[in-house]
């Protein structure tokens, strides 16, 4: 309003047009007076620029913030005032100049004051100006100090969208990307996957150490989850010890297992908090949109469907969505309520895998592996009870009666071998586990010595000073500890410090790798065995199968072996039997090499070729092809495409034909899934598979569908072993 009346800006010294009334002249002085109060007061500041843009007044006070006199400002460019090239100087995607380009009014566009010392902030309003004929003549405008207000307002909205302990986004702010993210990715089939992670022990450490350490550790997880996301995903903070990653663009399991195993590493090393060594661990579900779910709410619930799995499955885990995970939940569920009835119900029994010496293929030790045989789903493995136990508390009781069946059992076994019983750490924690122990031993009158306890690498997460005491007590005992599963976890060596193991037990995985030239596993094996020598401990190789991993292993100096090459596990008659003489010596035997990792299924999957699918039984899967049966006279060299299940298709090449079954060998190969099975890399969205004409999930397959795919009008080129279903076309 001021400046409309003042009529322009005069530069300070600059001739005054000689008033016509001296009323008027006074209007002029006073207004020009309180305008010089008004800018030397702080509060705002005036600018007038030409038709070029360059700046022909400007208050003083604007001046003195840049560190300039106003005079040396006059001709310079006005946007040359401030620094244009942060975030925040944009309105809604306009720039400064863009608007002064368009010659049009603006108001409280946000700027930043291009100055050397603390940063500030304008609102800057522009009018534009024109003569008689409508010609643009430049700008005139004001500017107010905006600094304060707009960071109170950063920090209102950082506070409504961050978490405030570790910086990273909360679950609101999360939720409203993910939302967006998917909403806008919808019609293009974009892929968004969706990571959720859940910190293992998190309570423990709040519970032992306290909150603030508890704090001082998510704010470490969320420091480690930033130097592995880096700039491919968002981060965000559920709250608790909940984190989720949204992942924009990949569909790729491949590289989103690689991810999550990279994660769950990086949070398994030790953390030093308040001078306390501090370990803990992580399982991390994932879901991927489209396949797993089309709105954020159903990707959610999948994503967190998986994370329960990789609990499930022992920690430390990662676990895609599956629909099988659906079943499975139901399983477990049925299976949780039968195993608190297996012990009284008789339905549990171990059964004793030989550990034999590696120089005179002598056995020296036998591990007791427990087993349960359900009355509905018959011999089911540890692997799928052991951790439900270990989540019930059940473990305690299961423990204990394995480790008193072991020793009345052994004490039936002629000669000085041992019997070895794994001990779950919660069973460990447990006060009076050393009673049950001496227990054990009191009641079969085993010898100590014969007694050896298998410990998993996660004992080391329990307290400290319980630690150091009951491996003493158990000592004392006279009975004989091992480390088992040695470096499949991230336990690092200084664990070995001062427990006082009597064999390490090298675990599994490493072994299998240990054949791969491109693998560290033989180093790291090497440096296991050197370690345990210089420590005075034995060590033993663990799933030893084909004769190149025993031979490997022999010349690095292990002690002993333990692996089907030898001997799967047995019943204990079987061993009362064995070593009736005393003495059980075993050749090994077993394939020169090991297999391409192959595991055994028997699932119905489909096979598509031209435009026909037929349904076949899957007898084995490997990461680079599968063994299929129910298809006749397949020549070698047709190419198809293996059909596995939700959106899963992988073009195969039969390179092996033998009646009704087929060797497969895949085009790319499968990946892990994160529970020991594989998966496809990519997947094919429904709509697709629908556009194709391939059945809906949980169908019941005819043994051959035609599909829409070329709209052919010939007949399936194979004939199905399922005879009568389908004949063979001409
Ligand atoms: P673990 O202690 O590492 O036991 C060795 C596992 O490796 C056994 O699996 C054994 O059958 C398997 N194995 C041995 N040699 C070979 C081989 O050459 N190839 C292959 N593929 N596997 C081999 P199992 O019996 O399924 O036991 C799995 C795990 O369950 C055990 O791993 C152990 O951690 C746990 N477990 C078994 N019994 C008990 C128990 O009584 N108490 C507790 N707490 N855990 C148990
Ligand atoms: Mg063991």
């Amino acid at each position: 309003m001021m400046i409309k009346r003042l009529g322009g800006f005069r530069r300070s010294g600059g001739n005054q047009p000689t008033p016509a009334f001296a009323p008027a002249v006074d209007e002029e002085r006073e207004a020009l007076a309180l305008l010089r109060d008004y800018e030397n007061s702080g509060l705002g500041w005036f600018w007038a620029s030409d038709a070029q843009g360059n700046i022909t007044y400007v208050s003083g006070c604007a001046a003195t913030v840049l560190g300039q006199s106003a005079q040396a400002l006059i001709g310079q460019p006005f946007t040359s005032l401030f620094i244009l090239d942060d975030d925040a100087s944009a309105d809604n995607g306009r720039t400064l100049p863009m608007l002064i380009g368009t010659h049009k009014t603006f108001s409280a566009f946000t700027a930043r004051a291009r100055n050397e010392g603390v940063e500030v902030w304008w609102a800057i309003s522009g009018r534009p100006q024109h003569d008689d004929q409508g010609n643009f003549l430049g700008y005139r405008g004001n500017g107010a100090d905006v600094t304060e207000a707009l960071s109170e307002q950063r920090d209102s909205s950082r506070l409504a969208l961050f978490d405030s302990l570790t910086g990273l986004a909360n679950r609101h702010s999360m939720s409203q990307r993910l939302t967006n993210t998917l909403s806008a990715y919808k019609t293009s089939q974009r892929s968004c996957a969706l990571m959720m992670i859940d910190l293992d022990r998190f309570k423990q450490v709040n519970d032992t150490l306290g909150h603030p350490a508890g704090d001082a550790l998510l704010k470490q997880v969320a420091e480690r989850l930033h130097a592995v996301i880096d700039k491919q995903g968002e981060i965000g903070r559920l709250g608790g010890d909940e984190f989720q990653v949204i992942i924009p663009d990949c569909d790729d399991r491949g590289k989103l297992g690689d991810l999550a195993k990279r994660i769950i590493a990086l949070i398994s090393q030790p953390y030093s908090i308040d001078s306390s060594r501090v370990v803990i661990g992580a399982s991390i579900g994932i879901a991927v949109a489209p396949f797993d779910g089309a709105d954020s709410e159903e990707l959610v619930r999948n994503a967190d469907m998986a994370l329960y799995a990789a609990k499930d499955g022992g920690r430390g885990q990662f676990r895609f969505f599956s629909i099988e995970l659906q079943n499975a939940a139901e399983k477990r569920k049925i299976l949780e309520e039968d195993l608190r009835d297996a012990l009284v119900e008789g339905q549990i029994r171990l059964a004793y895998q030989p550990v034999v010496n590696a120089h005179s293929n002598q056995v020296v030790g036998l591990e007791a592996l427990m087993r349960w045989e359900h009355p509905d789903f018959g011999e089911l493995p540890p692997s799928l009870f052991i951790p439900l136990a270990e989540e019930s508390e059940l473990i305690v009781a299961l423990g204990e009666w394995a480790l008193r069946h072991a020793c009345h059992q052994a004490v039936e076994w002629p000669g000085g071998v041992c019997v070895s019983v794994n001990i779950a750490t919660a069973q460990f924690a447990r006060n009076g586990f050393v009673a049950t122990v001496a227990q054990a031993l009191a009641e079969s009158e085993l010898e100590p010595y014969r007694l050896e306890l298998e410990f998993p690498e996660s004992v080391f997460a329990t307290d400290e000073t319980l630690l150091d005491e009951t491996f003493a007590q158990l000592k004392q005992l006279g009975v004989k500890l091992s480390l088992d599963n040695f470096g499949a976890g991230n336990s690092p060596l200084a664990n070995l410090r001062s427990a006082p193991f009597d064999k390490i037990k090298i675990d599994r995985s490493v072994i299998q790798e240990m054949t791969n030239p491109r693998s560290r596993c033989a180093a790291m094996a090497a440096s296991i065995v050197t370690l345990a020598k210089k420590l005075g401990m034995e060590t033993t190789a663990e799933g030893i199968e084909a004769r190149d991993e025993l031979e490997l292993i022999c010349e690095l100096g292990i002690d002993q072996i333990q692996g089907f090459i030898y001997a799967p596990p047995c019943s204990g008659e079987e061993v009362t039997d064995a070593l009736a003489t005393g003495q059980w010596v075993i050749q090994p035997d077993g394939p020169a090499r090991q297999r391409a990792d192959r595991r055994t299924v028997l699932r119905r999957v489909g096979v598509i070729h031209e435009d026909f699918r037929y349904d076949v039984m899957m007898r084995n899967l490997s990461r680079g092809g599968a063994a299929v049966e129910g298809l006749i006279e397949v020549p070698v060299g047709t190419d198809f495409v293996l059909d596995l299940g939700e959106g899963q298709l992988v073009v195969a090449t039969v390179r092996r034909s033998e009646g009704a079954e087929q060797g497969l060998e895949f085009e790319i190969s499968l990946v892990d899934d994160g529970a020991g099975g594989l998966v496809t890399r990519h997947r094919v969205p429904r709509h697709l598979l629908d556009a194709m004409g391939m059945p809906q999930p949980g169908h019941t397959a005819a043994s051959v569908i035609a599909l829409n795919t070329t709209g052919g009008m010939h007949l399936p080129k194979f004939a199905t072993s399922d005879a009568g279903k389908v004949g063979r076309a001409a």
